[in-house]
């Protein structure tokens, strides 16, 4: 039964969605989300997108920009008051003044741009309005939540951390799960203790790349605002059948992942989730492949936990009724300026076999979805190195200070020539266990971790600097290129 309050609730949204969709008429706008997992390119992305797009940077492949029909893109005040603004002007900095990367993702921002344009077809002069939402990937695993007892997350997520290479990292958490009394009375010490060992097993799953397809709470790992408050204090027990005793741990527990649920999750997916139009997922392929066939897989589980949660998204009434729900998706592979061009293609075609894979699992449908690899800000060039009797394609870039391959160090103004070697032809062979052991360098130095300084750069026409890219151009013609026809 829906309470009075669910009953304000859903009026006020469909409010909001009334209102908005009555000035969408006059004002087009389009509000899209970037998400993706810490690290895996969003803050640089949105930067370079947005530099793209203020200074008519060049992009062949998005037809409103190459054909000349942007007459210009101004930034304008965001429309969500409580939001934080993105920081497109300190993270430009960083990249351009400082050659370093900005600061990542930790919790949600905005920023909005408007677009003057002229249609495709006639000399008329439209806008469009788009806000760009940056919200951290992990939060989107929150949303399977809604649906789930606390007893029912418990056992999931119990049973998931004993098998595979996730039982090693979940060691100490379980050594202290197995002196838990779940009926005893509730003591703020054991659910500090639990949450804090639940949480290091959740962020090695994650650091050590074992599992892409990270558990809930999204929260434990990045936590926006709300690190340490009892909403976020919580972990699974190992329950017995039945209720919980009133004034039990397990009472405790159960009683906080409601209140996750209410003051974490639903707000998040109320408020901005279901007021997205289009939305791209960065996907760290690379790192999956460097860390074997078990990160692949798990990559293609996250993927479909994803698609799963945008089907959620198509289901809300009121974003059903009011509401055009997300009606593209892009997965884009990130950082493809590692590879040479021989290989993006390739980079390509394993991200829309993953994504088809997904989609199946997910049972997904509803939305045109698309995959691109791209690098939004590139890093690096490419050359032909000779080696020997042998022509290697090389990539060429300025290693950050610190970073090394075998006894060499680098000082961040060097550039080097690296080979970063081919990603199989056959791409079945990236998810077999035993058949793909990363990226094989191709020299005896090992490449292929190595992280690049963002590009020198020069003042393009506007007096700007130019951001060179890779396919970036592909990916705004996907997301954009209708709303600008
Ligand atoms: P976020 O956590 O999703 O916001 O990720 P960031 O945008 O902060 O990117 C994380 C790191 O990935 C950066 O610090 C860079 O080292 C690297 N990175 C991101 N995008 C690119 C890119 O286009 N090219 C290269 N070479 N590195 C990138």
């Amino acid at each position: 039964m829906p309470t009075l309050t669910d009953i304000a609730e859903e009026i006020r949204l469909a409010a909001r969605a009334l209102g908005e969709f009555g000035a969408g008429l006059f004002n087009p706008t389009v509000r899209l989300g970037v998400t993706g997992l810490s690290g895996a390119g969003k803050t640089v992305f949105i930067t370079a997108l947005v530099h793209q797009l203020l200074h008519g940077g060049r992009l062949p492949v998005f037809e409103a920009q190459s054909g000349g029909r942007i007459a210009r893109a101004r930034l304008e005040p965001q429309p969500d008051d409580a939001v934080p603004r993105f920081d497109y002007e300190a993270h430009l900095r960083a990249l351009t003044e400082e050659r370093r990367w900005p600061e990542s993702t930790t919790r949600i921002s905005e920023l909005r741009l408007v677009i003057e344009y002229q249609s495709a077809r006639g000399a008329r002069n439209r806008t469009l309005t788009l806000d760009i939402v940056d919200y951290p990937g992990e939060w989107l695993l929150d949303l399977p939540l809604l649906t789930a007892s606390y007893a029912q997350w418990s056992a999931d997520t119990l049973k998931l951390s004993r098998v595979g290479p996730r039982a090693a990292l979940a060691a100490a958490w379980h050594r202290h799960l197995a002196a838990l009394d779940p009926s005893a009375p509730e003591d703020e010490q054991a659910a500090r203790e639990a949450t804090r060992l639940f949480t290091d097993y959740l962020k090695a799953c994650r650091n050590e790349r074992y599992a892409m397809r990270l558990l809930p709470p999204g929260r434990f790992l990045m936590p926006g605002d709300l690190a340490g408050s009892p909403a976020l204090t919580f972990a699974p027990l190992e329950l017995p059948d039945g209720e919980a005793p009133a004034g039990s741990l397990w009472a405790m527990m159960e009683r906080r992942y409601e209140a996750y649920k209410n003051v974490v999750v639903r707000p998040f997916y109320r408020e901005h989730f279901a007021r997205l139009d289009r939305q791209i997922v960065l996907v760290d392929a690379l790192a999956a492949f460097n860390a074997g066939p078990e990160a692949v897989r798990d990559l293609e589980g996250a993927l479909a936990s994803i698609l799963a949660s945008f089907r959620t998204g198509s289901a809300s009434i009121v974003s059903a009724l009011f509401r055009p729900r997300v009606d593209r998706i892009l997965f884009a592979a990130t950082k493809a300026d590692h590879l040479h061009h021989a290989n993006h293609d390739r980079l390509e075609r394993f991200l829309a076999r993953t994504t088809e894979r997904a989609i199946e699992r997910a049972k997904f449908s509803g939305a045109g979805i698309d995959v691109v690899a791209l690098a939004a800000v590139r890093a690096t060039r490419e050359a032909t190195v000779a080696r020997g009797r042998d022509k290697l394609p090389a990539i060429i870039g300025t290693p950050l200070a610190g970073e090394t391959v075998g006894r060499e160090g680098f000082d961040g103004a060097t550039e080097v020539a690296s080979f970063p070697g081919d990603l199989p032809d056959d791409l079945a062979s990236l998810f077999e266990r035993d058949g793909f052991t990363g990226l094989t360098a191709a020299t005896d130095t090992d490449f292929r971790f190595l992280r690049f300084r963002p590009p020198l750069t020069e003042p393009g026409a506007t007096g700007a600097p130019t951001l060179p890219h890779i396919r970036l151009d592909r990916a705004l013609q996907f997301l954009l290129g209708d709303r600008l026809a």
